[in-house]
C-alpha cells in the first residue's frame, strides 16, 4: 500500500483572513519543472496586500510566499540533463513570462502582459516544498545563507532595478532612501556600490543606525528633523538627484518633490493608499520625474546573485520565524515591527526530508 506524501503548507483560505498551517498533498513536479525543498521564505508587504486582497489577480485557497531559496529534489522529465542537479542550491525567480509579448521582447519582462507568478496566481513558498518552472531557478554558491538569498529574488533585485534602470544612479549621484528598511537596507548597499552619496531617511533610530552601518553617507531622523529643511541645509539648497519612495502615502511624493533638484527623479516603489496628490508645477516646469518600479528583469537578478557572492551586497535580515508563526510574523509585518527584512526559515527532518 502506497501512502500519498504530504507537507506542511501556509494556506490562505480566505480574504481577511488568517493564514492555515496545515498538511497538504506534497507537489509533483510537471516536465519543465523542478521540486525545490524550501529552506527560506521572505516576507513581503505584499504578502499584506494579498491577505487583504488588494491584489486582484489571487485567487484563494492557495499558499504564498514569492522570496525563496531551497535545495533542489526532485527534476521533471525535460529538465534531466539541464545544469540544473539534484542537491543544487537556488534561488527562485518569481515571474513566469512568455518571452513574446512585446514588452518581453524589448528586455522589460518584469512588466510582461502574460506574467504568472510564484506566490500569486499559483503556489508559493510558504510551504516546505515548492515546485517551480526550470527557467525560473537560478543557482547559488552554497557559501550563501539561505535566508540571504532567500530575498534577493525580491528585495534585492527589485531595488537593484530601482536604482539602477529606474534611477540611473552612478558615481556621485546624491539619493535619498525615504522610509529606510526592509527595501532601503538593501538598497543603501546597492547604492554605494554603485558610488553614489547616500542619504537615508526613517522615523526609528535602529533602522538608521543600521543604515549607517550599512554605509549611508547620512541618516535623517525625521521624527525629530523636518526632511527639507534638513537637506537644505545638508546640501547648501542643492538637493538630491533621486529619491526613493519606500512610504507611498497619500502626500508623500508632494513632500518629495521639494526634496529634488530640477530635473530630478522620484523612484515610487510604496502604494500604501490608493490615489497620490502632487504640486503641478514642482511637477510641470521643474521637469521632476515620478517613476514606478516593478520587480525586476532576468538580468536584474542575475546581477544580484553575483553582487551577494561577492559580498558586495549582504541582504540584510532582522527577524526570523517558524512556519506555525507566520500569522505573528504578518502582524508583526503590518505593525512595522522588523527593522529589516523577515523570512520564514524551516527546518527539515534529516530522515525524512
Ligand atoms: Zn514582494
Ligand atoms: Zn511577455
Amino acid at each position: 500500500m502506497s501512502e500519498q506524501k504530504t507537507m506542511r503548507a501556509a494556506r490562505l483560505k480566505a480574504f481577511h483572513q488568517p493564514l492555515v498551517v496545515e498538511e497538504v498533498p506534497m507537489p509533483v513536479p510537471g516536465p519543465d519543472e523542478a521540486l525545490v525543498k524550501v529552506m527560506s521564505s521572505g516576507l513581503c508587504l505584499t504578502d499584506v496586500h494579498i491577505q487583504e486582497g488588494i491584489i486582484k489577480s489571487v485567487h484563494v485557497p492557495y499558499t504564498p510566499g514569492h522570496e525563496m531559496a531551497g535545495v533542489v529534489v526532485q527534476l521533471g522529465r525535460n529538465v534531466q540533463h539541464k545544469e540544473i542537479r539534484i542537491g543544487q542550491h537556488v534561488v527562485c525567480g518569481i515571474d513566469i513570462t512568455c518571452g513574446e509579448c512585446p514588452l518581453c521582447r524589448a528586455g522589460r519582462e518584469n512588466l510582461c502582459l502574460h506574467r504568472i507568478r510564484i506566490g500569486f496566481e499559483r503556489n508559493g513558498s510558504h510551504a516546505e516544498y515548492a515546485v517551480v518552472p526550470y527557467t525560473n531557478l537560478f543557482p547559488i554558491d552554497e557559501k550563501i545563507p539561505f535566508e540571504q538569498a532567500a530575498i534577493i529574488p525580491d528585495a534585492v533585485a527589485c531595488m537593484l532595478h530601482a536604482i539602477k534602470d529606474q534611477g540611473q544612479v552612478g558615481k556621485g549621484t546624491r539619493v535619498l532612501f525615504y522610509g529606510t528598511g526592509a527595501l532601503g537596507l538593501q538598497g543603501v548597499q546597492i547604492a554605494k556600490w554603485l558610488g553614489a552619496e547616500v542619504y537615508a531617511s526613517a522615523r526609528t533610530q535602529a533602522k538608521l543606525d543600521k543604515a549607517a552601518e550599512l554605509g549611508a553617507d547620512v541618516v535623517i531622523n525625521t521624527r525629530e528633523k523636518d526632511l527639507i529643511e534638513a537637506l537644505n541645509e545638508l546640501t547648501c539648497g542643492e538637493m538630491c538627484d533621486v529619491v526613493f519612495d519606500l512610504v507611498g502615502q497619500e502626500d508623500t511624493l508632494d513632500m518629495l518633490l521639494q526634496c529634488i533638484r530640477p530635473g530630478g527623479k522620484i523612484i515610487a516603489l510604496a502604494y500604501a493608499v490608493e490615489k497620490f496628490f502632487i504640486n503641478s508645477q514642482e511637477t510641470v516646469i521643474k521637469e521632476k520625474e515620478i517613476i514606478g518600479v516593478r520587480g525586476s528583469t532576468t538580468e536584474n537578478l542575475r546581477e544580484s546573485i553575483r553582487l551577494v557572492e561577492e559580498g558586495k551586497v549582504i541582504p540584510y535580515i532582522s527577524r526570523r520565524y517558524q512556519l506555525d508563526e507566520i500569522n505573528q510574523a504578518l502582524d508583526d509585518l503590518k505593525a512595522s515591527k522588523s527593522i529589516g527584512r523577515s523570512v520564514i526559515t524551516f527546518t527539515h527532518d534529516p530522515v525524512t526530508g
